[in-house]
């Protein structure tokens, strides 16, 4: 029972922090990108890199659409699950 509690909270967190990290992470490549104006869009720039790459962590290790949906549940309760 400890254990299965404390796993849950664990996952809600993990989620929470990877949900805030990448949107923190590309919020602060598309406002480089702004910065450095069109010297900031060429490809071989790289704040480009950094955006096409923080922009790749909004999706992978749980798409954070999907990581909202399960922070929600985590704090509404799971009759809210929608997935
Ligand atoms: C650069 C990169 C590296 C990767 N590396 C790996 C790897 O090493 N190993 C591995 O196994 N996989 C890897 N992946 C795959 C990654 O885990 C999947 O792309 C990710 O889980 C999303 O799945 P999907 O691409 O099928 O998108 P889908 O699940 O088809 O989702 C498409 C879009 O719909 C949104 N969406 C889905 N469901 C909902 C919903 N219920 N409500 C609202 N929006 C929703 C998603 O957020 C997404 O924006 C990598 C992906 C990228 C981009």
């Amino acid at each position: 029972m400890l254990y299965s509690s404390l796993r849950s909270e664990a996952d809600k967190l993990a989620a929470i922090a990877k949900f805030h990290a990448s949107n923190c992470s590309f919020d602060c490549a598309n406002r480089s990108v702004q910065i450095f104006g069109s010297a900031g869009y060429r490809k071989t720039a790289r704040v480009a890199r950094h955006f096409l790459d923080s922009r790749a962590t909004i999706i992978y290790e749980g798409a954070n659409e999907v990581l909202e949906l399960k922070i929600a549940a985590a704090v509404l309760g799971n009759e809210y699950s929608s997935y």
